[in-house]
């Protein structure tokens, strides 16, 4: 263990020897590579020299995109989908089901559940419950949802994050804060997924697939 931190010291020791022997153009992007989430030191550094070296890859149109996305896009005021306009193109559209409230963790989920053919409104979480990575209530848009809700204007709310600790934990927190505002509160059927087959499936999606039994 003692040697495994000598060895890890060193390491930072050599590297940050090795980076001052770079031009500081090359190490500014490695390191602002290094702060996205899934990119080790050794990935930055390997997409740093691809820009370097790609004929293909244009700086202009990455740094150009990068610019757009924060200064062009902001959060729908009524469900925080991202979008352009103050009022996303969903909840714009006229000829959907006002009454009822789809909740997702993520603006990918919207696109799901949109070519799932849902017709109802959404509300965007940007996240889930989750303490170990300092996700709180105040981190979440759940001030906005609980304005929406206290409109009186919701008929049903469906909470669709995901079906693991921090999606359940989310659901029930949702559950407890706004069930006196809105008539009914429903969670996504949990189960079987269209072509599974029962023997490979594990206890817990059984389990959900018995307790959300629909008649027939
Ligand atoms: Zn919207």
């Amino acid at each position: 263990m003692k040697n495994d931190k000598i060895l890890a010291s060193s390491f930072l020791i050599l590297n940050s020897i090795f980076m001052s022997l770079l031009p500081p153009q090359i190490v500014s992007v490695i390191e602002e590579f290094s702060k996205l989430p899934g990119i080790g030191p050794k990935s930055a550094e390997r997409l740093t020299f691809h820009l370097l070296r790609s004929s293909k890859a244009s700086p202009e149109t990455l740094g150009k995109s990068l610019l757009d996305l924060k200064n062009q896009l902001r959060y729908c005021t009524n469900c925080q989908m991202v979008c352009v306009h103050e009022v996303c193109a969903i909840c714009s559209e006229t000829g959907r089901d006002v009454r009822i409230v789809l909740v997702v963790e993520d603006p990918l989920d919207v696109v799901a559940f949109e070519k799932s053919g849902f017709k109802g409104l959404y509300h965007v979480l940007h996240g889930v419950l989750s303490p170990i990575d300092g996700m709180g209530p105040e981190q979440l848009k759940l001030r906005e949802l609980h304005q929406r809700a206290q409109s009186g204007l919701i008929d049903e709310l469906i909470i669709a994050t995901n079906p693991d600790i921090e999606g359940e934990a989310t659901a029930t927190f949702i559950r407890n804060q706004l069930q006196q505002f809105v008539p009914r509160i429903t969670r996504l059927a949990h189960g079987l997924p269209m072509g599974a087959d029962i023997e490979f499936a594990d206890q817990t999606t059984l389990r959900e697939a018995i307790a959300g039994r629909r008649s027939l």
